[in-house]
């Protein structure tokens, strides 16, 4: 049987500057090749609308990933995922992965997909497909959603944390690294203990899971000795969840004298000095931290009280151990006022992080601040962001871009921005409203 694993077109598709490759659809074709004969499509990457002739002649199956680990895909994105599957489905069988499906299992079905894995895939994947023509066993594997005589059946939920730790490293044989930008990427652990409003992390793939350290290891040695990779960036939520890992990977870096710089996301609660010492020792120089808001009470509005004194000592003491820091803050998150504004933009100033991402809200089905305020999801269906248009300080946040302008900053606006600037200073400062280049300015 032949299976092709897809990730579907990102419409727009996105800059090529910009793109990291799917790792988590990456991960699905590496799991899928341990028993099948797999093609792997990245159609965001090639900018393609179709299945290449060639291809499509030749697979029984589609496996299609949408909004699993990596939040790129945009309502355009699954929109044009239902295109795909009305032209294709009748003919072969897709099975569907990821949050969008799972949340709306009946648009796809209704469209033409025969399976949707609802929620984490790990120990279901293999069996759907080993069963995929038998629906009478098919039946028997929880959580699904299955098109039976153009009808919907759905099988037992059953709660599952899944077993992140049997997922192989990913085969990096099966992408061309051209398609992508400079700095490699990994992603090593999921699930989330923290319980932000916003973020759908806790909520789809409940506690943090891990690969082990020699594997995280051995995949960072993989990409620094086949693929002449100089940087990578670890795109977890959050690295630094389980500062015994973290050390420990750092440690194991230094062993096999891995030279490489390295970057990851972090946040404040989980902030550690001498932890963030050792890993600056190993070749960490970038991290990124979700601060989201200088108000103290829209902290605690969004699920993650913390106290604005304690960020600003973090992101000094970070700064002095000599990293790049990038810093993100949602503008307009439910209750926000111009006073908070103004809080969040002093706390800036006071910060002036080397790079700033200025977020309106993406409501993300399965989040409580999505369920605290239905009305927002415009389309009813996938998420929108908030705001922009709406929002009574519109005017403050544009002065504000003006500001920081003043202070050097680059400050882009729209995703074309990025695509004039392909060289940057040392120390070149940006604020972006829109995703940023990852590995810009950071150096031995
Ligand atoms: S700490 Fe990060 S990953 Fe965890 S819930 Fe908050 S935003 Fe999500």
């Amino acid at each position: 049987m032949n299976v092709l694993v897809i990730n579907p077109p990102n419409i727009p598709f996105t800059n090529s500057s910009l793109l990291a490759p799917p790792l988590d659809v990456l991960e699905v074709a590496t799991l899928i090749k341990k028993h099948f004969k797999t093609t792997f499509l990245d159609m965001d990457a090639l900018n393609v609308k179709e299945i290449p002739n060639n291809i499509y002649q030749n697979i029984d199956i589609a496996v299609v990933l949408i909004d699993y680990q990596i939040p790129l895909h945009t309502t355009e994105a699954a929109e044009y995922l239902l295109e795909l599957i009305k032209k294709y489905g009748a003919e072969k069988k897709f099975v569907l992965i990821g949050k969008t499906p799972t949340y709306f299992p009946e648009r796809f079905i209704n469209a033409g997909a025969s399976i949707i894995i609802c929620g984490i895939y790990d120990e279901i994947l293999i069996p759907v497909l080993e069963n995929i023509f038998n629906i009478k066993t098919l039946k028997q594997i929880p959580n699904l959603v299955i098109c039976e005589n153009n009808r919907i059946f759905k099988t037992e939920r059953k709660f599952t944390q899944g077993n992140y730790k049997s997922l192989p490293i990913p085969d990096y044989s099966m992408i061309d690294f051209h398609n992508y930008m400079d700095t490699a990427s990994m992603i090593t652990s999921r699930g989330c203990d923290g319980k932000c409003k916003y973020c759908s992390t806790p909520y789809f793939f409940h506690q943090f899971q891990s690969r082990s350290v020699k594997d995280v290891v051995d995949e960072l040695e993989i990409l620094v000795t086949q693929y002449h990779k100089k940087k990578v960036i670890f795109l977890d939520d959050n690295m630094t969840i389980s500062k015994e890992r973290m050390r420990d990977i750092c440690i194991e870096i230094k062993k096999r004298k891995l030279s490489i710089l390295l970057g990851c996301l972090s946040s404040i609660a989980h902030y550690d000095k001498e932890l963030f010492k050792l890993m600056y020792e190993v070749g960490f120089r970038w991290i990124h931290f979700g601060i989201e808001s200088g108000s103290e009470e829209i902290l605690k509005k969004m699920g993650k009280p913390m106290s604005i004194t304690y960020i600003r000592q973090v992101i000094k003491e970070v700064k002095e151990i000599g990293f790049r820091v990038r810093t993100s803050f949602i503008l307009d998150y439910p209750g926000c006022t111009l006073e908070d504004f103004n809080q969040t933009k002093n706390l800036i100033l006071d910060l002036l992080p080397h790079e700033i991402r200025l977020h309106y809200l993406a409501y993300r089905p399965g989040t409580p601040v999505t369920y605290e305020n239905p009305k927002e999801q415009v389309s009813g269906y996938i998420h929108s962001t908030s705001g922009s248009k709406n929002l009574y300080y519109q005017k403050e946040i544009l002065l504000f871009l003006h500001q920081l302008e003043k202070q050097n900053y680059l400050v882009f606006i729209e995703d074309q921005d990025w695509r004039i600037y392909n060289d940057f200073n040392q120390n070149q400062k940006f604020v972006s409203m829109v995703p940023m280049k990852y590995g810009m300015c950071w150096y031995e």
